[in-house]
């Protein structure tokens, strides 16, 4: 297949239909969809940013953040322009909210390999903007990167179709997905997406078996309400698996709510503690001065001690807790 040309679409009359994510764009001949880098480009889905960096850096793997997959391990990120969404509190806008290309910066999936294994990441991510929109790069890239015994891993909004997530088995080892909110109306009018389809991505994603973290910006004023955080809570604890790790993470001032106030440490100390209501077992506060310790369930021993986004100390044994041999879910080796 001609590079950038994908088959991640459908023909309906004169249209074609993308079926990368779940906005499904109807494109007649010479049209972009919603992101602005999937076209109809003689009647089949050319992705405009295939191999067009515009982030490419060597991560912690606790900055996607991914607490359980790979801990102390470093990740080659790399992201494109362009993004399904339009959340207006979005740190990497620059990039997720152009669709201007540096035509200078064309990488091929084997050279992303080749400089993963030269910088000895053990991982690439998939990252920065939404990934689903440049799947058909990130799976060329993947399925090589797996030949070399490298993982990949997905930091995403969830808003993939349901097509991309069946094709990702065997593709993605692990995702990091956002739940914004628990306000279909919120997701709707101001993030342009819809709550429905990215609860159906998470669930999927779950029942698929890939490893999964999720992660909540908590927005002051947005979604830090008392019931909206117990729905989250409950959401992950009762539909997905209390042992499913839930970064609440501190919005800071950015991008369309520059004027906005940053986020409390008491008001996530008080999220992690309706988390815990809800029974889930591995809460974690991201983009404040606190170090996050995971703790066995079980017997409470501090597993693994990270300062910032360094991992310090990690005590857990083929996959359990040296002290109790309960078995810690998560992906370690
Ligand atoms: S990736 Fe999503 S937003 Fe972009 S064209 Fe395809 S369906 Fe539309």
């Amino acid at each position: 297949m001609q590079e950038g040309f994908s088959n991640f679409y459908k023909r309906e009359g004169d249209r074609i239909v993308c079926t990368l994510c779940r906005h499904y764009c109807k494109l007649k001949e010479g049209q972009t969809g919603i992101c602005g880098v999937n076209k109809n480009s003689g009647g089949r889905l050319q992705t405009l940013v295939y191999g067009k960096a515009a982030a490419l850096n060597i991560d912690p793997i606790e900055k996607k953040p991914l607490y359980h997959f790979l801990p102390g391990t470093t990740a080659l990120s790399i992201g494109t322009v362009g993004c399904n969404f339009k959340c207006p509190f979005c740190q990497n806008w620059r990039i997720s909210q152009t669709t201007i290309t540096d035509n200078s910066t064309h990488i091929t999936p084997s050279q992303l390999v080749a400089a993963t294994i030269h910088h000895n990441c053990q991982t690439i991510a998939y990252t920065y903007n939404e990934p689903t929109i440049f799947y058909p790069f990130a799976r060329d890239t993947a399925k090589l990167a797996r030949r070399e015994k490298i993982k990949n891993i997905f930091v995403s909004n969830g808003f993939e179709s349901k097509e991309v997530l069946y094709d990702m088995q065997g593709v993605i080892d692990a995702f990091n997905i956002d739940l914004k909110s628990f306000n279909p109306e919120y997701y709707k009018k101001h993030l342009k997406g819809s709550l429905d389809g990215v609860l159906d991505t998470l669930r999927l994603i779950k029942k698929l078996g890939f490893w999964l973290e999720v992660t909540t910006l908590i927005v002051p004023g947005v979604n830090d309400t008392q019931e909206e955080i117990h729905s989250i809570a409950s959401f992950i604890a009762q539909e997905l698996d209390p042992y499913t790790p839930w970064h609440i993470s501190a919005f800071h001032p950015n991008y369309k709510m520059s004027d906005w106030s940053a986020t409390s440490i008491k008001t996530l100390t008080h999220a992690a503690k309706i988390g815990k209501e809800h029974g889930l077992a591995y809460i974690y506060m991201g983009n404040v001065a606190i170090d996050a310790v995971t703790k066995c369930p079980a017997c409470s021993e501090n597993l693994i001690t990270r300062k910032g986004y360094m991992v310090v100390s990690n005590k857990i044994k083929n996959g359990c807790c040296p002290t109790c041999g309960k078995e810690i879910e998560g992906v370690w080796s």
